[in-house]
């Protein structure tokens, strides 16, 4: 049996940056993961990081993540290029530009320098965007995007530098509780016995939690991104440009130029690798046209897809579950990039029981119980799955 003081299951995001913060906090750290690490969900997403939320905590959490990217090297040893183009919502009903406006007094009352812009203006920061039907745009310029997988490859190296063990290949199969608690997680070649176990699975966390005969309500949605020519051509400095109606992304990479949709049609029970829907890719491309002519006729190169996590309102799953050594970090709703590495800190130290930098009371699971909650995301989510 292999023990330490936290065993955390799952190598994803989640997994290796708070493992990075509890060996900070002293603590002697183990994770599984089944494939690679950032094998699944953190390595194949589109690698934005916005700080365009509606609620306070999530701007805190995504402003954390920024400051941390943005001094990446200086902080942890190891090169993650961040690009700082800014993020920008496209906005072309009152509704929405109502909605979004006042998240950016919000965002700017936290000091993120998010300006709501004029059709006019907005041709400034996107060339080329079609403005006779916008009402109007968001735009904060220290948005911004990683590489997922390099960002991937900087946390576990650290993690590894930090003395955590990470175990790739081993997949948790058998959870042994007993008292009202975990007492050992069974691999395919090992047990591992520890302190406090971390369920990091993301859309596969419900399957850990009933391996102890409990329930977490995360639902898997598929998301498939597209791949369009071979550079980003004209397009190298722009943001990462949502049409917020149309519901589609655009986002410029050094490979091409990326489109996501909205379309996210639920998979219950996920296999560990989602399949790319290619019936949506022309769709996705035309809305993505509509609103950046030039783009019409760059052909396409590749795609994938991975799931999102998805959590009835929207918000993660974050605090002790089921099991009085149990904790559970996972159902980022399509939006963890954003805010992982900025709450990473502060779910390590409330696994540690100390105080953390950032409230997380507000994504215990238990604000589930008897209450019909809505999902509150401009962009992520349930609240994004219906406009499919
Ligand atoms: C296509 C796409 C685009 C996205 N774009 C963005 C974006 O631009 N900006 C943004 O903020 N967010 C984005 N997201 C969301 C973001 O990627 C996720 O919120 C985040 O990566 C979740 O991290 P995680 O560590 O919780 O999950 P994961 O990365 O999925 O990690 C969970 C890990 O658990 C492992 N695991 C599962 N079962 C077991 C087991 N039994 N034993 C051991 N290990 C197990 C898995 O193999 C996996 O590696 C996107 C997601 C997708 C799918």
């Amino acid at each position: 049996v292999t023990t330490s003081d936290v065993l955390i299951i799952g190598g994803g995001l989640v997994g290796c940056s708070v493992a990075v913060e509890l060996a900070a906090l002293g603590a002697s750290v183990t994770v599984v993961e089944r494939h690679r690490v950032g094998a699944a969900t953190s390595g194949v997403n589109q690698g934005g990081t916005r700080q365009q939320f509606q609620t306070a905590v999530k701007i805190r959490a995504a402003k954390t993540t920024i400051e941390i990217l943005s001094t990446f090297k200086a902080r942890f040893g190891a090169d993650i290029d961040f690009w700082q183009n800014g993020y920008l919502f496209a906005l072309s009903t009152p509704e929405s530009a109502a909605q979004f406006r006042a998240a950016v007094d919000l965002q700017r009352s936290f000091g993120i320098p998010t300006r709501y812009l004029s059709p006019t203006e907005t041709v400034d920061i996107v060339p080329g965007i079609r403005t006779d039907d916008l009402v109007g745009a968001t735009y904060c310029p220290t948005d911004g995007r990683v590489d997922p997988r390099v960002l991937m490859a900087a946390y576990a190296a650290v993690a590894r530098r930090s003395g955590v063990s990470i175990l790739e290949g081993e997949d948790v199969r058998r959870i042994v509780a007993q008292s009202g608690r975990v007492q050992a997680v069974e691999t395919r070649s090992a047990m591992f016995s520890a302190g406090s176990i971390i369920n990091a699975c993301g859309p596969w966390a419900p399957r850990i939690a009933a391996l102890c005969g409990a329930e977490l309500p995360i639902q898997a949605r598929s998301s498939s991104v597209y791949l369009f020519g071979t550079s980003p051509g004209p397009f190298a400095n722009i943001p990462l440009t949502i049409d917020a109606d149309r519901r589609v992304t655009v986002c410029p990479r050094s490979d091409g130029i990326m489109i996501g949709s909205a379309r996210k049609p639920v998979v219950t029970d996920p296999p560990a690798e989602a399949e790319c829907d290619w019936t949506f890719a022309d769709i996705a491309k035309g809305r993505a046209s509509h609103r950046i002519p030039a783009l019409t006729d760059w052909p396409r190169t590749r795609g994938w897809a991975g799931f999102w996590e998805v959590t009835p309102d929207d918000n993660p799953i974050i605090g002790w579950t089921h099991l009085d050594n149990l904790f559970t970090a996972a159902g980022f709703s399509g939006h963890g990039m954003s805010i992982i590495p900025g709450l990473a800190r502060s779910i390590a130290q409330q696994i540690c029981r100390v105080p953390t930098d950032l409230p997380l009371d507000s994504f215990d699971v238990k604000r589930f119980a008897n209450q019909d909650l809505k999902g509150e995301e401009i962009w992520g989510g349930t609240a994004l799955a219906r406009f499919e």
